[in-house]
């Protein structure tokens, strides 16, 4: 595993960001942190790259502890967050001028071609630049040295279509020889370029898998009753948003299997015409989760 954690935690205060996160990124994956906001992603990226400590708990990045992780690490570690400070005296010219002797690594001609792409103004100062030309920046600026590791923190956001098409297509170009972890908002842009998602809601990895397996797992179920259908009273814990309408019953199954759905549907619902299940694209899944997450942290809330 190029990253690992066991048990990390970061607390601030007396909020846990971060509560015992077991997270494990093989080496080659794309891996996708999702979850609501204040999840934690952030909190839980900034320890990998030792911008944080860990209240408790420890990660191994690369095979190093993370905090150990030194100049040598960091010259195969590319970070890019949104909220990253960039010295803003200088001109993106003078920036890359200033990065290149930090990596033994660096490729002048990746280094020219994504500033080519991305059409970075050489002679500006940064901090004269828009937000999304920042963000190209920081991302040219974590790419020309071919990182092990790239870590980005919501990298799309403020990039224009085109400009987050053609930086997951740089993504995927780079799976295999770079492992990338990302946290994004982005599903829907991010959906076919990642290899594995993790799913992080307060502060706790509800669960890591490959998308092929999630794919697999979750999936819109639609019922065709022969009368108006209502939602039944007591359903399976694994189904989400259960919904009724006209003659239709729908919910999202996550633990689908053909061989038990409609024996499942059945035990519920009376006068069953048709069952389909279908595959539920990222986001999508995504929303079911996290409303799933929130009713469930209501239900345990207790009123002052
Ligand atoms: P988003 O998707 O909104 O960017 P996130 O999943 O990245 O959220 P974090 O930024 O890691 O979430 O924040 C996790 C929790 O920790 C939030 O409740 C946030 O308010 C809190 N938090 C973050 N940084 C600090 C800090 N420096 N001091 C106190 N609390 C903090």
């Amino acid at each position: 595993m190029i990253v690992e954690t066991h048990g990390l935690t970061k607390a601030y205060r007396r909020l846990e960001a971060v509560h015992g996160v077991d997270l494990r990124v093989e080496e080659g994956s794309a891996f996708a942190l999702i979850g609501p906001n204040g999840a934690g992603k952030t909190t839980l990226l900034q320890l990998l790259v030792n911008l944080l400590q860990p209240s408790s708990g420890a990660a191994s990045v690369l095979g190093v502890d993370s905090r150990r992780l030194g100049a040598t690490d960091f010259a195969r570690i590319g970070y890019v967050a949104e909220s990253q400070q960039l010295p803003g005296r200088l001109t993106v010219g003078q920036f890359f001028d200033y990065l290149r002797p930090f990596y033994p690594t660096w490729e002048r001609a990746l280094e020219n071609e994504l500033r080519e792409t991305m059409r970075l103004p050489a002679g500006r100062e940064i901090r004269r630049l828009s937000h999304g030309e920042r963000m190209k920046t920081a991302l040219a600026s974590a790419l020309p040295f071919r990182p092990r590791l790239l870590i980005l923190d919501e990298p799309l956001s403020g990039l224009d279509p085109l400009a987050r098409d053609e930086l997951m297509e740089g993504v995927l170009k780079q799976a295999g020889e770079t492992t990338v972890v990302l946290s994004s908002h982005e599903l829907a842009e991010i959906e076919h370029a990642v290899t594995h998602v993790g799913f992080l809601d307060s502060g706790q990895l509800e669960f890591q898998e490959s998308s092929s397996d999630l794919a697999a797992r979750v999936r819109e179920v639609r019922v065709l009753l022969e009368g108006a259908a209502a939602v039944p009273a007591r359903t399976p814990e694994t189904w989400l948003d259960v919904r009724a309408a006209g003659n239709v019953l729908t919910f999202v199954e996550t633990r689908y299997s053909e061989a038990t759905l409609g024996e499942r549907v059945r035990s519920c619902v009376a006068g069953v015409r048709r069952i389909d299940a279908d595959a539920l694209p990222l986001r999508a899944t995504f929303v079911a989760l996290a409303r799933a997450a929130r009713s469930r942290s209501a239900a345990t809330t207790v009123e002052p």
